[in-house]
């Protein structure tokens, strides 16, 4: 069951997340799904809960700018920004710092992270008492519109999460401005609650948008994201066993042996796999390619659940590259 939480639960909601459940909370633009960013079994639980096809890197909130900057590192840009706009509806994807203890299925493996401080008295409360980022996608099942209630996440949510914490109606309603400070120039990647003429008066003229005609960037699979990873080695899907040339993404108990092999779950749990996925992919590669091997050959997952995710990401790691 899930348990519906009031201001005066804070404490508890806090408690919950520490221990890998997840839990709704409100912020100033929608309701998010938090789980705790550094633990990737908690963070997979967010993808299965919203019934999400594919991997699309999730915005870390911190209570604070000082505690934003321990996991990514920020620019001129990035601090005035911070310094203007936080607490609010505006998130900034930075570079990951090398000691980032951030899960790297949350960033869907990316070398990037978008982080945020929401300004939401009860969402900063619990942010400060959990003590460690939390991912929060908006806490709706995947193709519903944002929840904007505690009554909203429950009808789409209701006994799939361990509670919400009601702090009534969302103030804002849209979600936060996705602003990719990665490259030399600024890019809004997702509208939302800070326009790009206030962040243009901050810091200069930004960069074109990605294409609209390609539909919305939150749309938009994280795939086409230009600084997604993708091994350099090559992946062959569907192996049953690894060649001498080979790198074995195993899965499940009946792993055959191989010289170099990463077991994305032993007992053939999806969530596990999940949490396993981006640092096994890279694992392999970096391991593989110092011993010589040319390729990483990768067991079938069961293609449901949580493995369409999986899949799907493996197909795109194994595409050709153009
Ligand atoms: P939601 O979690 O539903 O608010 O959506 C978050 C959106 O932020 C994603 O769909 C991405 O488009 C964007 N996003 C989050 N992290 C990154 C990142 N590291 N690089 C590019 N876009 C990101
Ligand atoms: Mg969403």
């Amino acid at each position: 069951m899930t348990e519906r939480l009031g201001p005066a639960d804070l404490p508890r909601a806090a408690a919950l997340l520490r221990a890998g459940e997840l839990v709704a909370f409100p912020t100033e633009t929608v309701y998010g799904l938090g789980a705790d960013a550094t633990n990737g079994q908690a963070v997979a639980a967010v993808f299965a809960a919203k019934g999400r096809p594919s991997f699309n890197p999730l915005i870390c909130h911190y209570p604070d700018a000082e505690a934003a900057w321990r996991d990514v590192a920020p620019d001129a840009r990035a601090e005035r920004l911070a310094a203007r706009f936080w607490p609010g509806p505006l998130s900034l994807v930075l570079p990951r710092r090398p000691g980032c203890g951030v899960d790297l299925l949350a960033g869907a493996g990316l070398e990037t992270l978008a982080v945020r401080v929401p300004a939401h008295p009860l969402a900063l409360g619990l942010l400060r008492a959990v003590g460690r980022p939390v991912a929060a996608p908006s806490a709706n099942r995947s193709g519903q519109v944002s929840p904007t209630t505690a009554e909203h996440v429950l009808e789409g949510l209701s006994g799939r999460i361990a509670a919400v914490l009601d702090g009534g109606a969302c103030p804002v309603g849209v979600e936060s401005t996705v602003l990719d400070l990665s490259g030399r120039e600024a890019r809004i990647l997702r509208p939302g609650g800070v326009t790009a003429e206030a962040i243009a008066a901050e810091i200069g003229p930004l960069g074109r948008a990605p294409d609209p005609a390609a539909g919305p960037a939150h749309l938009r699979s994280p795939g086409m994201l230009q600084s997604h990873y993708a091994p350099e080695l090559p992946l062959r899907l569907g192996a049953r066993e690894a060649g001498p040339e080979e790198a074995l993404l195993a899965f499940g108990p009946e792993a055959p042996a191989a010289p170099l092999a990463w077991n994305l779950s032993e007992r053939g749990d999806l969530a596990e796999a999940a949490s396993r996925l981006f640092s096994g992919l890279r694992w392999l590669d970096a391991e593989g390619r110092a011993r010589g091997l040319r390729r990483i050959a990768a067991m079938p997952v069961p293609e449901r659940g949580l493995g369409v995710a999986i899949n799907d990401r493996l197909r795109r790691a194994a595409a050709p590259r153009g």
